[in-house]
């Protein structure tokens, strides 16, 4: 077996860390994730089977000594403890075991320092300068595939939410805007032709049709339709203004039935799951917090209403008075962000909600705001509609304000969307927790932030423009220190005040130009025992 060697050198020659790290000091002028901090976290690659040597390179903080013990997780087997001098590098060397490692590329290590830590939020234990592995072995060693090389899924790009003439409100004469929306024929001409949409739904409102009008618009929708090529996805929205919110409805094929709010069958909410469950159809809300149509939040169904519209022509629905938000006429509670503090799993879609036939503009004035209209991405297995609505159903989907950013984010390696539900006893197993990113931009990006439970519990420190990668570890919801009193060594467990443990991350994107995007979140759960 051939010696194999594999080296991490922290510098500016390597912005994007390809290991994980946090709690450190990164020597090369890159901040560090302070917060949860008190063990850090890495990953390196190790030889499966064989005895592997590693050493990594750190320096004591400037002032105070400093003691560090390396541990495997999550079996918290000690492997190293070292002191470590001030300010100076210094190696820490030590054997992963085989056995340790059998059967994987890569172990998770955790460096606890021993230091009484002044403030739970300042923490630096050490300054991390990179770490050589050495094995006998019979292949290199590699880091674990990163997102953008796990790329399982083709990224289709389009607009669920257009209106047409079928819409009263579209029409030229009754348009609030003025402008006639076109007709449905026209729009999917729009959308394939010049937009480069990889699929489409028109989303006239049900009880603006008569039954011949709706035959003639499926009949429309499925010569648009071509499977591989431009998916035309079935669907209407139910308008529900003053009660229950507004709703698009999708189908997985045709012919759809049409399920209007004025009929008595589907007037309200679980009336109409109960009716789009016969045909496995789904229902996603759209502008949640707006005052005339307000969504009521109160209500929700995993299954039939797996989606939430956070962005159209209206704004931004994510948090009240949130990052594009229309802030005169939204309300309290009704957010994306309420939603899912009630518990609601739901994916992200952007739309446009257009109501103007033409290529894309590029605002619009609505009687609050003025803003892009939104597009989707759907992360599918191939540009067919099953393919689209299986995503969809999944969540696996994300929502921009109209520019095709390219975005993947993970938690453990579980795409955008997931749902990670563990025992109580197993939960813990979970971390510390794997977030990993991708962004391919179209202009700078400003801002890069992961969202838990309504907070940003990270912001990315950047400021490339070209393509964006991150990983970071989140420890458990609590902080666990170390610190000796009289003599005798004692665990300190201090909650973390905002984390529960159920959880939920998503990523948003920020540009200089303004455009954004979210994705959906990754939802971690405690199984419930069922009684
Ligand atoms: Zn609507
Ligand atoms: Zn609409």
């Amino acid at each position: 077996m051939a010696r194999q060697r594999f080296e991490v050198a922290v510098g500016p020659e390597q912005p994007e860390a390809r290991f994980l790290v946090a709690g450190f000091s990164l020597k090369a002028g890159y901040p560090v994730c302070r917060h949860l901090a008190q063990r850090a976290v890495l990953d390196v690659p190790v030889a499966g089977g064989v005895e592997t040597q590693v050493s990594l390179l750190l320096a004591g903080p400037e002032a105070g000594d400093q003691s560090v013990a390396v541990v495997a997780l999550p079996s918290e087997e000690l492997l190293a403890s070292a002191e470590l001098p001030r300010g100076r590098k210094h190696q820490v060397r030590f054997t992963v075991p085989g056995s340790l490692a059998a059967g994987a590329d890569l172990v998770r290590l955790g460096i606890r320092c021993n230091r009484e830590l002044p403030s739970a939020w300042e923490a630096r234990c050490a300054d991390f300068y990179g770490f050589v592995v050495e094995a006998d072995a019979p292949k290199p060693f590699a880091m674990p595939d990163e997102p953008a090389s796990a790329r399982q899924y083709a990224a289709l790009w389009g607009d669920l939410h257009v209106h047409t003439r079928w819409s009263y409100c579209a029409q030229g004469e009754q348009n609030p805007e003025g402008v006639d929306g076109g007709t449905d024929v026209e729009n999917y001409q729009l959308a394939r032709d010049e937009l480069g949409f990889d699929f489409v739904a028109t989303a006239d409102h049900a009880d603006h049709f008569t039954p011949d009008q709706w035959q003639e618009a499926q009949a429309n929708a499925q010569a648009a339709h071509e499977d591989g090529r431009f998916v035309v996805v079935p669907g209407y929205e139910w308008t529900n203004s003053h009660e229950w919110g507004h709703r698009n409805v999708y189908f997985p094929k045709r012919p759809a039935p049409l399920f209007s709010h004025t009929a008595t069958r589907t007037n309200t909410p679980a009336k109409l799951w109960a009716a789009l469950a016969e045909y496995g159809a789904i229902a996603v809300p759209h502008h949640t917090n707006r005052v005339d149509f307000p969504m009521d939040w109160s209500v929700g169904h995993a299954v039939r209403e797996p989606l939430v519209e956070i962005y159209s022509r209206w704004g931004s629905c994510e948090q009240y008075r949130g990052p594009l938000s229309d802030y005169r006429g939204t309300f309290v509670g009704g957010s994306v962000q309420d939603g899912l503090a009630r518990g609601h799993m739901l994916g992200f879609v952007g739309g446009g909600d257009v109501h103007v036939f033409g290529a894309c503009p590029q605002t619009y004035r609505t009687p609050h705001n003025r803003t892009n209209r939104g597009m989707t991405s759907v992360l599918a297995g191939g540009n067919t509609l099953a393919e689209i609505f299986e995503a969809l159903a999944a969540r696996r989907c994300y929502a921009t304000t109209g520019a095709r950013i390219e975005v993947d984010f993970r938690v453990n390696g579980h795409v955008m969307g997931s749902f990670i539900e563990r025992s109580l006893y197993d939960f813990p197993q979970l971390f510390p927790l794997c977030l990993t990113a991708r962004v391919v931009p179209t202009e700078p990006v400003t801002k890069l932030e992961v969202i838990c439970n309504g907070r940003v519990v990270y912001e990315h420190p950047h400021n490339v423009g070209s393509e964006v990668r991150f990983a970071m570890p989140v420890d458990m919801p609590y902080v666990r220190a170390e610190r000796v009193i009289d003599g005798r060594p004692e665990i300190v467990e201090i909650r973390h005040h905002s984390c529960r443990f159920n959880q939920y991350y998503y990523l948003r994107v920020t540009q200089a130009d303004g455009h954004m995007a979210w994705t959906s979140p990754i939802y971690l759960r405690i199984k419930r025992f069922e009684s």
